[in-house]
Formats: structure tokens, C-alpha cells, sequence
């Protein structure tokens, strides 16, 4: 007999999911087109992406979905990336290892501070606070790294864990060696560090074009069809369109506080598990303007929490196809979350100012077009009770034939490849629980 298997999302995640199934399985997208947040918005000539998107996937799911079917489409970038301190002060990131940029002072006190704790053993390190502290010394800690955190995870760094600050591709927040931190603050040579260093992004249609190949191979998708309520006993969704369906299993790429509000007959000790969970929303500002080449390079953190966005990116020179001739398209972006709701009032002003004091757009500058995105699951907070909370959530969902998958599901800092490897996974999980036998996946 056929196994009955919906898919919640049409993401990087649910896609590579019914692709890894191979088999008849559905899948409910409640947005009207497919890719989640890699979706590209495209506005009167300009594309935002839903905050800056950069591919930079090497595994085999990049390789399947992305580089090879987009072979020839993809543009190949060195990414420039800087930071503003303040006022008009930028220089590249990381900062700390081109602290040549900062006044010399601070440069060299965060240098001193950095040689009193290199070759320390990490000794007490439990918070992302304390790793910060052990890894880069009190000044590049307190000045840049930590500040950081705050303005774009909204909480202490007290109460962030380190689980984070590593992935497959790379470190996010790297410890570079006391030779390269001393380098950095004398040679005015932009020196590389942290994951991100080189990049692609398709010529035309924005990040968003990254999706199509995977969409392409999974026909069908139930479009503006969203999950509204599932009964985890019998097994039974309902959708917006009054679509009702059974399933043996039920592959989500739902966020998890979500898909548990969602749930009719979740137990009181998960939805309560649900509601610890913490994460980030974004508010982007995207901005066309009627100059080329505004701001530097590709895009710029900023670490001053007077100023009300931590990055801004110009999509126009991941791909000129952002914006028409002569513009450029800025996007910036505005992390909020239940501790630190966002502050509308005047926002795109605010903004504006923002880029203004900070040199990125000058006073005579034209802008053409003021757009908003807003994201309200944007990034998973890895706080110290993530785990536990993760564990009995994910516990009671396969219990109950729900599938945990992608960034939101299986609640990660996942990238969008990742996502796509998280889909493989469950596909190969589900296969195995409902023994549906071998050639089941592709
Ligand atoms: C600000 C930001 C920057 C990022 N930058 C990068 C980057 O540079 N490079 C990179 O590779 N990755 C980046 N990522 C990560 C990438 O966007 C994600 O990894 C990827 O989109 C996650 O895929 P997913 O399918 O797991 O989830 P999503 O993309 O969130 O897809 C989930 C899907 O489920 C749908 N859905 C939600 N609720 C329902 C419902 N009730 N019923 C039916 N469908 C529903 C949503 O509409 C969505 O389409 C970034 C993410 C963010 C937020």
C-alpha cells in the first residue's frame, strides 16, 4: 500500500525533501511561489533577497541543485566586507585582524589585550561572552564582538551558548593566530578570516534563482496552501483552502513554535518547550537609489546601537540585474525579536538618517523606491536551554509521525544548502521508518 506523505514548506528544505522521496508525497507552500527566505523580491527593477544572500555551498547538494544546473549563470565574487564604527570609520571585517583600520589607541590596546590571553588554556569558557573574552582579549571583545552580539541576537552574549560559532563551511566568528591579529594591525591589506571569503550569485533573478533548479524537479507544489491546524491524533491537517488530508507521516519545515501552536493535541510540556524557544525576526529596509556604487564593497556591519540596523548589503553589485542602470539597491536590516520588539515609529527615516551619518548615502542622494520585508523567524538564538527544549519537542513530533526538517524545523543556523541537506536527511529518515524499501530515495 502507498504511504501517505505531506510536506509542510516549499523551502530549500521541503523541496529536497519530496525530491529525496521520490515518490508520491504533497507538498503545501503557504506563500503564493516556492524558496522560503531565499526568495527574491522583485521590485520596479530592483531585487531584495530577504536580508543579504550569498551562495557558498561546496557540498553535494550545492553541487546537484545549484552549481551544476546553474552552471553559466552564476557570477564568482571575492567578497569585500566592512565595518563601521561609528560615524564615517569603516574598515574591513573582521576587525580583528585589520585592526589597522581603527584609531590607534583602541588598535593598540586591543592588540595588548589580545597577547595577554593568547595561548591561555580556555579555561571557564561556557558563554559565547566568556569565549569572546578567552579568544580575542577584553577590548576586541567588548568594543566589537560582544557589542555585536547584543544589537543582532537582541540578548546578553551572557546567555548565548558557543554551539554556534562553528559550522561545516567554517567558523563564523574565527580566533585568528597572535602573527595574523599583529598583521592585521600594521599591513593595511584587507586580510581573510571567517567563512565567508569567496561567493557566487546568479546573474539575473537575485538569489532567489538558486531555487529554480530544485523546483523545477519537484512539480505539483500546492501553492498559497498553508497549514492551518493538525490533530496529531488521527493524523489529520487542515489548510487554508479547507483542504483536509491524513498522512502517515508529515515532513515540516514549519518553525517549530508555529507548527506546535498549530497543533491541536500537542501536550502541555511541548507547547510550553515551544514557547522557551528563542530566535531573531528582521525587518528589512531596502532602498533603491539613484546613484551607482553606493557604499563600500558588498556589504557593511554595523556596531553602534544608535544606529538602527546591524548590516546593510547592496544586492546591485552581488548582480548589476538588481537594479536598473545608474542605481543602486541597498537593504538594510533590522534584527528584533519578544525581548527587543522593533521600533516603527518614522523606521524607513531612521534609516535613512542612519545611512547618512554613517556615510553611506549622501544628503543630496535620490532615492526611488522605499520597500519593506519582514522576516519573523529570521535566526535561531542558541540559548542554554535550546538542547533540552529541541529534545522533548523533537521527541513527541516523531512520536506522533511529524518530521522535524530544515533551518526551522530542525531549529539551526543553517544555510540554505544545508537546508537542502536537512531535507535529504529526513527523506532517507522517513523512508527507513515507514520501510518503504530500497530506490525509495533518489
Ligand atoms: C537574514 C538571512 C540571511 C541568510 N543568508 C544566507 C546566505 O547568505 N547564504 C545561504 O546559503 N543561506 C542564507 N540564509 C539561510 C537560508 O535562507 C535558509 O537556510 C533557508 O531558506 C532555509 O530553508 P528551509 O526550507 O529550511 O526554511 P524556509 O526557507 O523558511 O522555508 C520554509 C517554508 O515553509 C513555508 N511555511 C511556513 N509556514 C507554513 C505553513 N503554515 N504552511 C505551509 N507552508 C508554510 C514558508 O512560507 C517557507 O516557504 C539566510 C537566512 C536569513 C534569515
Amino acid at each position: 500500500m502507498a504511504a501517505n506523505i505531506l510536506i509542510f514548506g516549499a523551502g530549500p528544505a521541503g523541496l529536497s525533501a519530496a525530491y529525496h522521496l521520490g515518490r508520491a508525497c504533497e507538498v503545501f507552500e503557504k506563500e503564493a511561489y516556492p524558496g522560503g527566505h531565499c526568495h527574491t523580491h522583485l521590485v520596479d527593477g530592483f531585487g531584495f533577497d530577504e536580508g543579504a544572500h550569498v551562495f557558498f555551498g561546496r557540498d553535494e547538494c550545492s553541487e546537484t541543485f545549484v552549481k551544476r544546473p546553474l552552471a553559466g549563470e552564476l557570477l564568482a565574487h571575492t567578497a569585500e566586507i566592512w565595518n563601521n564604527y561609528g560615524g564615517t570609520r569603516t574598515g574591513r571585517y573582521p576587525v580583528q585582524v585589520n585592526a589597522h583600520a581603527l584609531p590607534a589607541d583602541l588598535a593598540t590596546r586591543c592588540v595588548l589585550d589580545l597577547i595577554d590571553v593568547a595561548g591561555q588554556p580556555d579555561t571557564d569558557v561556557r558563554s559565547y561572552e566568556d569565549w569572546c573574552h578567552a579568544s580575542f582579549g577584553k577590548t576586541f571583545a567588548n568594543e566589537f564582538m560582544l557589542r555585536y552580539a547584543r544589537k543582532v541576537w537582541t540578548v546578553d552574549p551572557a546567555e548565548l551558548n558557543t554551539e554556534w560559532v562553528g559550522s561545516a563551511v567554517g567558523n563564523r566568528v574565527s580566533r585568528p593566530s597572535l602573527e595574523q591579529v599583529i598583521r592585521g594591525a600594521i599591513d593595511a591589506e584587507p586580510q581573510e578570516l571567517n567563512y565567508l571569503t569567496r561567493f557566487s550569485y546568479p546573474k539575473s533573478g537575485g538569489f532567489g534563482r538558486i531555487i529554480a533548479p530544485l523546483a523545477g524537479a519537484v512539480p505539483g507544489v500546492r501553492l498559497g496552501c498553508g497549514v492551518v491546524q493538525i490533530e496529531s491524533v488521527p493524523r489529520r491537517v487542515t489548510f487554508t483552502d479547507g483542504t483536509v488530508r491524513t498522512y502517515d507521516a508529515a515532513i515540516s519545515t514549519i518553525p517549530l513554535p508555529t507548527l506546535i501552536a498549530q497543533t491541536v493535541d500537542a501536550p502541555a510540556d511541548v507547547r510550553a518547550a515551544a514557547r522557551r524557544l528563542m530566535w531573531t525576526s528582521l525587518r528589512s529596509v531596502n532602498l533603491g537609489v539613484a546613484r551607482r556604487d553606493v557604499g563600500p564593497g558588498h556589504w557593511v556591519y554595523f556596531y553602534d546601537h544608535d544606529i538602527p540596523f546591524f548590516r546593510v548589503s547592496f544586492p546591485s553589485k552581488f548582480s548589476p540585474a538588481n537594479a536598473p542602470e545608474g542605481h543602486t539597491a541597498v537593504s538594510c536590516e533590522i534584527a528584533y525579536s519578544r525581548r527587543r520588539p522593533l521600533d516603527e515609529r518614522n523606521l524607513v527615516g531612521r534609516v535613512i538618517d542612519g545611512l547618512c551619518a554613517t556615510g553611506v548615502l549622501r544628503d543630496s542622494d535620490r532615492i526611488v523606491l522605499e520597500h519593506q520585508v519582514d522576516v519573523p523567524y529570521a535566526y535561531v538564538v542558541y540559548d542554554f536551554a535550546r538542547a533540552e527544549n529541541l529534545a522533548l519537542i523533537h521527541a513527541w513530533m516523531e512520536r506522533t509521525g511529524l518530521y522535524p526538517c530544515g533551518r526551522f524545523g530542525e531549529w539551526g543556523y543553517h544555510w540554505s544548502f544545508e537546508s537542502m541537506e536537512s531535507g535529504r536527511r529526513v527523506a532517507a529518515k522517513v523512508t527507513e521508518r515507514l520501510g518503504l524499501g530500497a530506490g525509495a530515495n533518489r
